[in-house]
């Protein structure tokens, strides 16, 4: 290379790289006058979690910041079936000039688990679920990240709006944890009475990753979720007398080994399949034969064929085996596959690639990891999965200690789970921001 030719190339470089880098600092400088404010909200949130479908208070909070940070803000929105459930959905628009149209998802609820981190600001709520149990609540997915760092894009992106043109719609959402918000949101006319998004973005906290990366998956990133209920039923004794009954427990047994062949016997070993029996119960005492046994399972799988093949098998094994017990035809078990369905997770390839290529300079690509599909399920697949197949991109979000050991990192849905919530926040909002900016237009 000529020393003349060389000079060129580093202005060139110079000139190109110049104003990322100025804008970088410029978001820096930005997201550190927000840090401290947003860390707090993060707090609140985190000590005050709120069931699937029961979010009332936080998304009140997030349609009040939305509104104080200039957004049109449409609240309560989502409709469940048979109206079921409130739906505490929160729309919030801020329209500025033609051109395109980005939907940014940040989800709010929290999980039946009792906090265990330790934490000054860790969660003591207790509350009862859908099913009327009380059980400890807490915020083990990050769903508190994801709206902290919602409202701080909010509000970054009213403060540069003479930075981008175009409509950006945020969207908070609830029951991601029982898949029913996206669709209630959706079924509540999200993509009618509001602009249908060119594209629609989020992020999800992953404790993979160390805080300040950014994890991509282009093309399928998360698997179809499956909720199922058995209820195997049975006839009850005395358990002295197990002869005079038909032993739901010994069925269930029967039933939860059986069902572990048919990941490892019907399914092609290269296609990722899952069957987990994540419940059990039954029987009051010890020696009375009870009349059913309650199970709850949950499958992931990718390819539709899989997902149908292991629903069936689930059926045949389960119906075949209390019959060869002897159960009788009307004491046959009850399966519900109804209970939620989440589908696989499609990144649009060519939305993702353009995200990633916008963060590279703002992030530095040493930040930027193409991680592998998961087995686990998101329903933010739900925006692109309507008939206007608009394209949808979710990045992961660190949140492990820099330097943490992998296998000692407490995952998502662990009562010990702990983001580095300042990094977090900090490099959630950057991406968020300059994902969003890169698409909305000039
Ligand atoms: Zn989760
Ligand atoms: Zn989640």
């Amino acid at each position: 290379m000529t020393g003349s030719l060389g000079t060129r190339l580093l202005l060139a470089a110079m000139l190109i790289g110049l104003p990322c880098a100025v804008f970088g600092q410029d978001l820096d400088k930005r997201i550190a006058a927000e840090l401290s404010s947003l860390a707090a909200l993060y707090k609140e949130l985190h000590t005050n979690p709120e069931l699937s479908y029961f979010e009332k208070n936080t998304s009140a909070r997030e349609a009040e910041e939305l509104r104080k940070a200039g957004y049109e803000v449409t609240y309560p929105i989502g409709r469940y079936p048979d109206d079921k459930y409130t739906c505490y959905g929160v729309v919030a628009v801020l329209k500025n000039g033609k051109g395109p149209t980005v939907l940014v998802r940040g989800d709010m609820d929290a999980l039946p688990i009792k906090e265990n981190t330790g934490l000054p600001w860790a969660s003591k709520v207790r509350m009862t679920d859908i099913t009327g149990e009380e059980v400890g609540v807490m915020h083990a997915c990050g769903h508190d990240m994801h709206t902290t760092v919602l409202i701080g894009t909010g509000r970054l992106l009213a403060a540069l709006k003479d930075k981008w043109k175009g409509t950006l719609i945020l969207v908070g959402q609830t029951a991601e944890e029982r898949g029913g918000g996206a669709r209630a949101l959706l079924a509540d006319g999200l993509y009618e009475r509001w602009p249908v998004p060119d594209f629609a973005i989020a992020e999800h906290v992953d404790p993979s990753l160390e805080a300040g990366k950014v994890g991509y998956c282009p093309g399928w990133a998360m698997a179809n979720v499956d909720m199922i209920d058995i209820t195997i039923r049975g006839v009850g004794s005395h358990g002295a007398r197990p002869n005079q009954g038909k032993d739901p427990i010994v069925i269930s047994a029967e039933v939860i080994n059986a069902l572990q062949t048919i990941v490892s016997r019907t399914i092609d070993p290269v296609e990722p399949a899952v069957v987990t029996v994540g419940s059990i119960h039954g029987g009051t005492k010890h020696n009375i034969i009870p009349d059913e046994v309650k199970l709850q399972l949950t499958v992931r799988s990718y390819a539709e064929d899989v997902r149908q093949t292991i629903l069936s098998s689930i059926e045949r094994i389960t119906t075949y085996t209390a019959k060869a017990a002897g159960v009788p035809e009307g004491r046959l078990p009850i399966i519900d596959g109804g209970v939620e369905f989440t589908p696989a997770l499609y990144n649009d390839p060519a939305l993702t690639e353009r995200t990633v290529k916008a963060l590279e300079p703002v992030l530095g690509k040493e930040n930027l990891v193409q991680i592998k599909p998961t087995t686990g399920g998101e329903d933010f697949s739900e925006y692109g999965r309507t008939s206007h197949k608009v394209p949808v991109f979710m990045m992961r979000l660190g949140t492990s200690p820099v330097g943490s050991d992998p296998e000692s990192r407490p995952g998502l849905h662990s009562a010990l789970f702990k983001p580095e919530h300042e990094a977090v926040i900090a490099t959630g909002l950057k991406a968020l921001t300059t994902a969003a900016l890169n698409l909305l237009g000039k």
